[in-house]
């Protein structure tokens, strides 16, 4: 690259921003620069790290912002929403390539997920002037009992890197609508893009204070945001010894918190599968977004019966996948999203390359490239307790189980501390009834990937996936806010 390249190529880097109180402050605690894991050898923007100051100043200005937003009409605060949803929607391609380019997603799948948030805006925009609480009939006479959803105050909203729009504003979108201001973390593999969705707020005018942006490293201001400020409630979604470690903390000081964390997805195959619908099925759960997804299929666990015909179907769909730069529209998958990934998730695929049978292994990314690539990889021939099956993974990686009947497939699905989602194939009505019965998980479904969530149904998971809340859907609105029960005489 020549000086004059090399020097507009910095100029056009995108660097991160806190966003507090309406005013931008780029901290000083530090920075990094940000690589595209497609092309490490491309630097997208820096990274500006902030320290226990910012988070107190967010506090301030999350508390003040709160006495006004609060007190607004629903029908107003969803009116800034819509203005939120009509922004984003606006800059929906910009906001798609940058996040492909900081995370490796890639961008027909990165454009689906920011107008799943554009959805999510509008869906919460709606429920400022729908009906909640009830009229609850009073034992005495002239008296008027009701209940009413009352917002709890300033929020902490914690994110992952591996949906950096979605995931936001599935938390910030229902925090907002119920009445609470909130200081957003998000992830430092994230925080270019949770920048950028911080300006399109300020540009459609969200009342300054209302959001507030701390960009940093979880273990720098995680502290500072759970233990020195007085936040009122926490939404953490991230691995599980993350979450357990917060989950703690705000229990320790009785704030309500709730968290999504890790999975282990098991896909279960009845010999009665139609193979045509339910391979392709399967392939997407697993590889679509690098199995990054803590929805992803990590687990296949196939009837004796139909074994050996779905095993083959399965090797030769992961050789056609195409492994590519996030940016490519034909990519099937891109490359994981940092070295930190790269590292942990190559780990297990050496110990499937040492313990296990090879079942099939997707083709390599274009050479030219020096990103964080993995091919794609499907092992079999292990015992249900080997790291391989217990493990997250978190990455292009599966493995296969062999079971007798449904009663086998249905204990090895629920032997996992996890329980996010599962799924079964089969054309039986009887065994799809009782696996919807028997599967223990949040999310369970039949002749449907293991991953992909809808914005307006209850989402979260069992066991250590999760803190027993669910988000999205109505039932975000009820973590977002808390019961007061009124009573009124009346003479
Ligand atoms: P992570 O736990 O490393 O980080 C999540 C967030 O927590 C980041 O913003 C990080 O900076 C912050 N953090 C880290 N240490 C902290 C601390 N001590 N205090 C406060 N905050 C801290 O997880 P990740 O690597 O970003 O995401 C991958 C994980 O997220 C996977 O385990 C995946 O299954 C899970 N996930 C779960 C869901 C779900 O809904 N269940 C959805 C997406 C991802």
């Amino acid at each position: 690259m020549s000086l004059k390249q090399e020097e507009s190529s910095k100029s056009s880097m995108v660097h991160s921003r806190n966003w507090i109180g309406g005013e931008w402050i780029v901290p000083a605690a530090g920075e990094c620069a940000v690589v595209n894991p497609s092309d490490i050898r491309e630097e997208v923007g820096v990274l500006h790290l902030s320290d226990a100051s910012h988070v107190r100043q967010a506090e301030q200005a999350a508390r003040s912002a709160y006495a006004s937003w609060s007190r607004l009409t629903g029908a107003a605060r969803g009116e800034h929403l819509h203005r939120l949803a009509a922004a984003l929607e606006a800059r929906a391609a910009e906001v798609a390539r940058l996040a492909s380019m900081e995370m490796g997603k890639p961008i027909t799948e990165m454009r689906g997920e920011v107008m799943r948030g554009v959805n999510l805006l509008r869906y919460y925009a709606a429920e400022g002037v729908r009906a909640s609480g009830a009229v609850i009939p009073s034992s005495e006479p002239d008296v008027l009992q009701y209940s009413r959803k009352v917002p709890l105050g300033v929020v902490g909203i914690i994110t992952p890197w591996n949906f950096p729009v979605a995931i936001p504003l599935w938390k910030i979108a229902p925090a907002l609508i119920c009445g609470n201001t909130v200081i957003w973390k998000p992830a430092e593999s994230a925080s270019l893009t949770a920048t950028r969705l911080a300006e399109i707020f300020a540009e459609a005018g969200l009342t300054p204070g209302v959001v507030n942006l701390v960009v940093g490293k979880g273990g720098k201001i995680g502290g500072p945001l759970l233990e020195q400020i007085a936040l009122d409630a926490v939404s953490f979604t991230g691995s599980t010894a993350t979450g357990t470690h917060i989950a703690e903390t705000c229990a320790k000081r009785n704030i309500k918190y709730q968290t999504e964390m890790g999975g282990k997805n098991a896909a279960v195959v009845l010999s009665d599968a139609d193979l045509e619908h339910t391979v392709p099925l399967i392939v997407s759960g697993a590889f679509r977004s690098a199995g990054q997804k803590c929805t992803a299929t990590s687990r296949i666990i196939v009837e004796s019966g139909i074994y050996d015909s779905f095993t083959e179907a399965l090797t030769q769909a992961v050789s056609r996948l195409k492994l590519a730069p996030a940016l490519d529209p034909e990519a099937y998958l891109g490359p994981v999203a940092s070295a930190g990934q790269y590292e942990t998730v190559n780990s297990y695929v050496q110990l499937a390359w040492e313990h296990a049978e090879i079942l099939a292994q997707g083709p390599a990314a274009a050479e030219d490239r020096e990103g964080y690539y993995i091919r794609p990889l499907v092992a079999a021939g292990l015992n249900a307790e080997h790291p391989l099956i217990q493990e997250e993974i978190f990455g292009p990686v599966a493995v296969v189980l062999e079971a007798s009947d449904f009663k086998e497939a249905v204990a090895l699905c629920n032997q996992s501390v996890y329980g996010l989602s599962a799924s079964l194939f089969t054309r039986d009505l009887s065994f799809a009834h009782r696996f919807l019965d028997e599967a223990r998980a949040g999310m369970v479904r039949v002749n449907q990937e293991t991953a992909g969530v809808e914005y307006q149904a209850p989402f979260g998971g069992m066991k250590l996936s999760s803190s027993h809340s669910r988000e999205q859907g109505q039932a975000a609105l009820d973590f977002y806010t808390e019961l007061k029960t009124c009573a009124i005489r009346y003479f």
